[in-house]
C-alpha cells in the first residue's frame, strides 16, 4: 500500500487534490475556486503549496494540472473519501448527498491507520480505487 502523510497537508490542499484527481484534466484557478469552494487568497497558497510538494504543476495565470506523483497521491487520498462515503451510507444511513460532502471535508483528516481500520471492519479496500462508493458528480 502506497500510504499518504497525512499531517502534510491542510484540509483544503486535500479537497483540491480530491478535485483534480475526480476532473482528469487541468484547470484555470479560477474555475477550480468555483469548483471547490475555496477563497482566493486561500486557494493561491494552497496552490503555491502543492507546488512545493511537488504533487501540481500551476504556471502563473496557467491552468494547473496534477504530477504524476499528485495522481498517486490524489487517487489514494479520492479513495479515502469513497470509503468514508460508503461506511457513512451504510452504517449510519445517511443520505447520498450528505454523505458525500462530509466525506470530502473528512477525507482530508482521516489518517491510512483509520481508513484501514474501517476496510477491515467492513471488508473494504484499501488498496484498490473504488470510485463505485462514490455515486455523486462533484
Ligand atoms: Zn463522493
Ligand atoms: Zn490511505
Amino acid at each position: 500500500m502506497n500510504q499518504i502523510s497525512c499531517e502534510l497537508l491542510k484540509e483544503k490542499d486535500h479537497r483540491v487534490l480530491d478535485f483534480l484527481f475526480y476532473w482528469k484534466r487541468p484547470i484555470r484557478p479560477g474555475d477550480l475556486k468555483k469548483e471547490v469552494r475555496i477563497k482566493h487568497s486561500t486557494l493561491n497558497s494552497t496552490l503555491k503549496r502543492l507546488v512545493e510538494t511537488q504533487l501540481i504543476t500551476w504556471e502563473k495565470y496557467g491552468p494547473v494540472s496534477l504530477t504524476s506523483q499528485g495522481m498517486e497521491y490524489a487517487a489514494h487520498l479520492s479513495n479515502h473519501h469513497f470509503i468514508i462515503e460508503k461506511f457513512l451510507v451504510d452504517t449510519l444511513d445517511l443520505q447520498k448527498i450528505q454523505a458525500h460532502s462530509e466525506a470530502i471535508h473528512l477525507a482530508g483528516a482521516f489518517s491510512c491507520e483509520l481508513i484501514q481500520k474501517i476496510c477491515q471492519k467492513y471488508d473494504l479496500s484499501h488498496d484498490t480505487i473504488n470510485p463505485e462508493y462514490c455515486t455523486l458528480d462533484y
